[in-house]
């Protein structure tokens, strides 16, 4: 190829600043980004962007900074139907008198589809393009996501006792199978193993889904260590805490998403980072029910791989991964008892790169660099409440509002232009989400 001649490329982006996330801290000021195919075809400077590509459509974005798609790590996106259904219970309470009960009468294909699209809207909105999502009927999550464009991990559920997704231990490993060998070649959906907690799913089970995902290469999701009556009662009934029965039998690895992780020793956090498995932290779900906090320095600390979840809209309210950065940060530096705990540059990664790494895809996306997925937001930081800048960084984590996002895509496909949703129906998600708020309200 002749050096001197254009490459033809699809998009250019030209910002005020990009933050690749790797190398860590680098922030470029008046760059482009080129995509190709979908994917990041280079970085240079914007003075130099015409030499190096031609591209069939160029946005300038001169108040702006544009950094990798958020990554939400955990959640349940069909049960932001039932945000703010029951507020300031704790965990167990909250789930057996009120989200279990509701789910039970309510949760069907349609529910699931209209609390998805609600969520990815939402998502979308706030810069987040990939997400992890442990829910029912997750055959049809996978349907709205590949509709609306995102990239997720979806877990197959596994429990012991039946529900509406399936009559008995074998029906749910089958099914995750089936899901596994479904979506395998699929470059947007990923299928996880995701057995709900520990207190909900027996040896055998676990021992069954571990064997399966160890075969299949499929990463196992679980929350774990959510609250310190989980491990007390765990102690009791098991005789030992349920980390160290997980590693027994045999669910800890580098495929290993471990959820919360609000109860931790100093050797399961050394055991965590030998295994090299990641933590998923979730500091508004942990904080509004009071569960406990993560030990999130001392995992980084320890080289452990920390990535950020907000967990359902039931338990959290929002799905606002730049609020949950926030929160990460401030609880982060208070738990640590540090102020230069968790500073922004490391929160950043939490919310791009580290969840990336713990789902498995950091091969593909994460970080702004050349031959990853072009999964990209931007976020004009010309507003009163991020001026004046300083330090990009600081704004995005400490300043900044999701409704400062004004562009989204996942590989190259644009989601979200000058705050526009373009591939879901906000009026008619509007309109769903009030036709269930009928159906919970009768049921509640
Ligand atoms: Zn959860």
């Amino acid at each position: 190829m002749n050096s001197a001649r254009p490459e033809q490329v699809d998009l250019l982006v030209q910002a005020r600043w990009i933050v690749p996330v790797v190398p860590r801290g680098e922030v470029l000021r008046e760059h482009a980004l080129a995509v190709r195919g979908g994917r990041i075809a280079g970085l240079a400077p914007a003075a130099e962007a015409a030499a190096v590509w031609q591209a069939d459509e160029v946005l300038d974005l001169e108040n702006h900074v544009l950094i990798p798609g958020l990554i939400n790590s955990h959640g349940h996106s069909p049960m932001s139907l039932l945000r703010g259904v029951a507020d300031d219970l704790p965990l167990q309470q909250w789930l057996e008198e009120h989200i279990w009960p509701l789910e039970n009468r309510l949760i069907g294909p349609e529910f699931v589809r209209s609390g998805a699209k609600l969520a990815m809207a939402e998502m979308i909105r706030g810069g987040t393009t990939g997400f992890a999502d442990m829910y029912f009927f997750p055959d049809v999550v996978a349907e709205c996501v590949i509709d609306a464009g995102m990239r997720a991990q979806l877990c197959g559920p596994i429990l012991d006792f039946p529900s509406i997704w399936a009559d008995g231990p074998e029906e749910y490993l089958d099914k995750a199978r089936e899901l596994c060998e479904r979506f395998r070649e699929h470059p947007r959906i990923h299928i996880a193993y995701g057995p709900h907690a520990p207190y909900t799913v027996s040896d055998a089970q676990l021992r069954a889904a571990a064997e399966q995902a160890e075969v299949l290469g499929a990463p196992v999701h679980i929350h774990v260590h959510e609250t310190a009556a989980e491990v007390e009662d765990a102690v009791r009934e098991n005789g030992r805490r349920p980390l160290a029965r997980l590693e027994e039998l045999g669910l800890i690895g580098p495929r290993f998403q471990c959820v919360h992780a609000t109860q931790l020793v100093d050797e399961e956090i050394a055991m965590l980072a030998a295994a090299g498995a990641s933590v998923i932290h979730c500091p508004e779900s942990n904080m509004k029910l009071a569960s406990g906090a993560c030990r999130v320095a001392d995992l980084l600390d320890a080289g452990v791989n920390v990535a950020l979840g907000a967990d359902g809209a039931a338990s959290n309210n929002d799905l606002d991964m730049i609020g949950e950065m926030r929160s990460a940060a401030l609880l982060g530096k208070l738990v640590a008892n540090d102020a230069a705990a968790l500073p922004a540059p490391a929160v950043l990664e939490m919310a791009t790169i580290n969840g990336a790494r713990a789902l498995g895809i950091d091969r593909d996306t994460g970080s702004l660099e050349t031959g990853k997925y072009a999964d990209l937001a931007a976020v004009d930081l010309g507003r009163l409440n991020t001026s004046p800048l300083y330090d990009v960084c600081s704004h995005l984590v400490y300043a900044a509002q999701s409704s400062q996002v004004s562009h989204a895509w996942c590989a190259g496909r644009p989601l979200l232009a000058d705050g526009r949703l373009l591939t879901l129906d906000e009026g008619a998600i509007l309109e769903s989400a009030a036709h269930w708020r009928k159906q919970v309200r009768s049921e509640a």
